[in-house]
């Protein structure tokens, strides 16, 4: 690995940095990017080092690399299953749950390469991933010794179900644990990997799936040990109207109010969709400084509504984007998402509500923020070397007249993208992992899964 390098003569570089104002991020011309140990050194004009390698970026658009806020791996072993294309949330999840259940560890950790991949492709630099089933001796590490191997950054959360269908949940019994198993595990994989420091690659959260399949008990206890470790907390939150008829009859109160009362609301806590929040619980977010991870893909597939974006960006809620699972979206390309992100808000509130800057800064350092990362998602001195560069001189791009063409036209996938200096896609191939092999491996897989 060569350890300084110089981007350089970059079309534009958006740098999501402090130095400008709300909606008007600096934007550097011409401009180039040295980085020396995994770390920005400087960011500017007509900059020289003697020991650099030189990356040439005529013609390409440069950001921080994308964050992705939320995402179960494990899903791209079932992506566009038939009985599961047209079905609403609760109907989907009972269609997947047996399938699921065949999973071992050799699923999760080829799964997640794949996804990886995947998002790496499309400029992920950095993602949350949220693994809630742990059938046949999977576990966490599985998970997490895959973003080792392709060398992105991971915040793995040790998911959890513990109502099964006898108890009234919506799982069935074999794939619910018992809680204090969940718990001590929590305990486990946060010791054996979790980082604390600045440049963490890997860190580790706690993440019951949804208040529908687990006890208000676990959701309390997990917010206690969570806070206890110091590790962030995340969930499935106020999806789409089922859940909320759920919330309304089982606790008597809406999804928000849940939250609040068992611990789930702070700076140390992010909930994944919240398509459904009202004008209360967006207020209770932005004054809690809870997250919100914005999945529109998979919104739209399950036919689940249009997250009030703008509003919860209005208030103060810290929003970032998220691809979720490949079996409700089924991509996992996290620039698409971005794109998707910003149509459906100018579709549902008008055209001037969500520009593509604002987009891009949402899936940037919106999303660090949400994870609670400061050392990610902008370019300046000092900050980790997570970069994406996108070349707008192909076909997808050619002709445009600005930077907001990468989301209102392309490229959907990115020409290099480093990780904590690190090139792990140049010119648009991993280098990192024999991708076709894995691939084959994972189209290996699931054939025995559609066997049965
Ligand atoms: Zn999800």
């Amino acid at each position: 690995m060569h350890r300084c390098f110089l981007i350089r003569n970059a079309d534009v570089i958006l740098t999501m940095d402090d130095t400008a104002k709300k909606g008007e991020w600096q934007e550097i011309k011409g401009g180039d990017i040295l980085v020396r140990d995994g770390v920005i050194e400087a960011v500017g004009k007509g900059l020289y080092d003697d020991d650099a390698q030189i990356i040439d970026a005529e013609g390409c658009l440069v950001t921080p690399g994308l964050v992705n806020t939320h995402h179960h791996l494990y899903q791209t072993l079932t992506r566009a299953v038939p009985e599961a294309q047209d079905a609403l949330l609760f109907g989907w999840l009972k269609t997947l749950y047996p399938i699921w259940s065949k999973f071992g560890p050799e699923h999760m950790r080829v799964s997640a390469l794949v996804g990886l991949a995947e998002l790496a492709l499309s400029g992920c630099s950095t993602t949350s991933d949220h693994l809630y089933l742990y059938p046949n001796g999977a576990r966490l590490d599985d998970t997490i010794e895959a973003a080792q191997a392709i060398g992105m950054r991971l915040h793995a959360t040790r998911g959890s179900m513990s109502i099964g269908e006898s108890a009234g949940g919506l799982p069935p019994d074999s794939l619910v644990e018992r809680e204090a198993d969940i718990l001590n595990d929590c305990i486990r994989v946060i010791d054996a990997f979790h980082d604390p420091n600045p440049g963490a690659m890997i860190r580790v959260g706690v993440a019951p799936c949804s208040p529908f399949s687990v006890s208000r008990e676990l959701m309390r206890d997990s917010a206690i040990l969570a806070r206890d470790k110091g590790v962030m907390m995340h969930t499935h939150l106020a999806e789409n109207d089922e859940d909320i008829a759920y919330s309304l009859e089982k606790f008597g109160m809406r999804p928000g109010q849940y939250a609040e009362e068992l611990g789930w609301v702070g700076p140390d806590v992010w909930h994944a969709h919240c398509v459904k929040l009202d004008v209360s619980e967006v207020e209770l977010f932005a004054k809690t400084g809870t997250g919100v991870a914005h999945c529109p893909c998979s919104n739209c597939r399950l036919g689940s509504g249009v997250a009030p974006v703008r509003g919860m960006r209005d208030a103060g809620v810290k929003v970032g984007l998220g691809v979720d699972g490949s079996a409700s979206n089924d991509s996992g390309n996290l620039i698409i998402e971005a794109r998707t992100a910003m149509l459906l808000q100018r579709v549902t509130f008008g055209a001037d509500k969500m520009s593509p800057r604002e987009m891009l800064w949402i899936a940037t350092r919106g999303g660090a923020e949400v994870l609670g990362r400061h050392d990610i998602g902008i370019l300046a001195p000092g900050k980790r070397a997570d970069i994406a560069v996108w070349d707008m001189a192909d076909v997808e791009a050619a002709g445009s007249w600005d930077p907001a063409a990468l989301l209102l036209a392309g490229p959907m996938m990115v020409k290099d993208l480093f990780v904590e200096g690190r090139h792990v896609v140049a010119d648009s191939w991993v280098t990192t992992m024999d991708v076709p092999s894995v691939v084959r491996h994972q189209t290996r897989l699931a054939q025995g899964l559609m066997d049965g």
